[in-house]
């Protein structure tokens, strides 16, 4: 609750408002409603490890029509961080696995290079799905939208003292 947009956890009523507009709630593990609960009641490892955080779709229709005006998107981006911070994300699960080596490509380059960042997703999740979409990894190979090369930045120690600062920041809030 002490982090940004995630203030107003306290005054959740248990509506389930947010549940009932959010598109993807009847797949999720945990409704919205109850990971506000769990959330606010401290129930740490059954969030973290939930599915639910990883198929949010970032669509904030949960957090407009909340009554309460709770950020719940915003606590379900701060959740993920959590998640990843602390590597207790679903190991196989593609989103959760994607966002941890995004965020170690732009930490070591500056940028990524979506090749090795799709392949690097399906070695550890799913290799079965890499076949299947293997003639869609060629046509964007054949018009150059995927590089060979490992794309990188001038000067990363910029980025990684930028990155540093945020999460400084982050930790002071
Ligand atoms: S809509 Fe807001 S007040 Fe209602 S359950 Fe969801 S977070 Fe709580
Ligand atoms: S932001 Fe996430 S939790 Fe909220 S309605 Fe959209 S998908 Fe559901």
């Amino acid at each position: 609750m002490r982090m940004p947009g995630c203030e107003q956890l306290e005054s959740c009523i248990q509506c389930g408002t947010c549940s009932g507009v959010c598109p993807l709630s009847i797949y999720m593990s945990h409704t919205p409603r109850q990971v506000m609960a769990l959330t606010r009641g401290d129930f740490k490892r059954e969030v973290l490890h939930s599915h639910t955080i990883w198929l949010c779709a970032s669509c904030y229709a949960c957090t407009v029509e909340c009554p309460q005006g709770i950020r719940i998107t915003d606590i379900m981006y701060e959740l993920k961080q959590r998640a990843i911070s602390e590597g207790v994300y679903p190991r196989r699960f593609p989103i959760p696995v994607l966002a941890h080596e995004f965020n170690a490509m732009v930490q070591k380059h500056g940028r990524i290079t979506e090749l090795q960042l799709v392949i690097r997703m399906f070695l550890k999740t799913s290799w079965v799905a890499a076949l299947a979409n293997w003639r869609l990894g060629l046509d964007l190979l054949r018009t150059g939208r995927f590089s060979l090369l490992t794309e990188r930045i001038k000067r990363r120690g910029d980025i990684a003292r930028m990155l540093d600062a945020v999460d400084g920041t982050k930790g002071r809030s």
